[in-house]
């Protein structure tokens, strides 16, 4: 199979390359750069360029023909959406659409895109499952949700099978410790707290403790990155399945909540030291639980995340951490 990786060389994206390869799966990487690294993605095929542009994206759509586009090009920060909006509706909403109707263009009818439980808003529910109402309360989760929405019209009306996959938290880094997260400014919480481990950082400030959970810090469910990758190889299965729909939609997460100082106090563990830490007000836009149901990815790809315990993740992330490699 041949893979056009939009995003490759991002957090999430760079793994999902990996795990390509590992499969044995032909794989192209398309990014800007903007946010990824060189360094993450290697033997690979690389076409620099901006996917706003059609004229950046479409040559190589017509030019590599792939079987599979997996979409991981996003700005992805909450705060920043809030303050920036345009830059997510460029970015996110416009790019997609270029992408879209890209491959609407040169028939590619093959699909899997990165969304996220930030669609859903506030939860109504203890553990989220797809049919959770959607009410994001943030421009990054509109950004998304305006993608699935325009994916969803296209696999109706013009013949494209896709399956848009939610994302909980990503978490952890490929065990073999030469790529991880890396960003900058870091603003997701393991990282940051394995960075004041490291000594990168003075302290982790955590955010509210005033919060509706059992200890009052928030609460969320880590999955690991590896893992999410691995659900999307399942998808790509399942859209090549006659009983699945051309539009499909899935939770990941472990089902399996951490509150802030449980995700410390892990890292602790691991680390073998006290980690220091600040408190500090509440984060505009955070909601107090997301805890997903993702009964829907286990029962219909099969999917079974392999690294599900929360201190076998931070093992990961702590790897690459002590030697990050950009
Ligand atoms: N958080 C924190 N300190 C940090 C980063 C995050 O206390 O340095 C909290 C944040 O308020 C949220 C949780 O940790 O409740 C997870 O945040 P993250 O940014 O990792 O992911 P999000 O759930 O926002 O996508």
């Amino acid at each position: 199979m041949k893979a056009l990786v939009i995003g490759g060389a991002g957090y999430i994206g760079s793994h999902m390359v990996k795990t390509l390869q590992r499969a044995g799966h032909e794989v192209a990487v398309f990014d800007n750069f903007s946010t990824g690294h060189r360094e993450a993605i290697e033997d690979v095929k690389i076409y620099e360029g901006d996917l706003q542009a059609a004229a950046e994206i479409d040559p190589v759509l017509s030019g590599y023909r792939p079987d599979l586009v997996l979409h991981f090009a996003a700005r992805s920060l909450v705060a920043e959406s809030m303050v920036d909006p345009a830059l997510y509706h460029a970015n996110n909403t416009c790019g997609v659409m270029t992408l879209l109707d890209g491959m609407r263009r040169h028939k590619l009818d093959r699909l899997v895109f990165s969304s996220t439980a930030a669609v859903y808003g506030f939860p109504q529910q203890r553990r989220i499952d797809e049919s959770h109402p959607t009410a994001p309360i943030n421009t990054y989760g509109w950004s998304k949700l305006f993608c699935e929405s325009m994916i969803s019209d296209y696999c109706r009306a013009y013949g494209l099978r896709a399956a848009v996959l939610r994302y909980f938290n990503a978490s952890g880094a490929d065990p073999s410790g030469t790529i991880g997260e890396a960003h900058e400014p870091e603003t997701h919480l393991i990282p940051n707290v394995l960075r004041a481990a490291v000594g990168r950082a003075d302290k982790v400030t955590v955010f509210g403790k005033d919060h509706d959970t059992r200890d009052g810090y928030c609460v969320r469910d880590y999955i690991h990155v590896n893992d999410l990758a691995d659900a999307h190889l399942l998808a790509y299965d399942a859209l090549n399945r006659a009983d699945q729909p051309d539009f499909q939609l899935y939770n990941l997460g472990n089902g399996q909540g951490f509150s802030v100082i449980e995700v410390l106090r892990a890292a602790e563990a691991v680390v073998g030291r006290t980690i220091p830490m600040e408190l500090a007000d509440r984060r505009a836009g955070d909601p107090p639980v997301l805890v997903a149901g993702a009964g829907k990815a286990r029962s219909i790809l099969g999917w079974t995340p392999k690294i599900p315990e929360l201190h076998r993740i931070i093992a990961t992330a702590w790897r690459w951490h002590q030697e990050q490699r950009y």
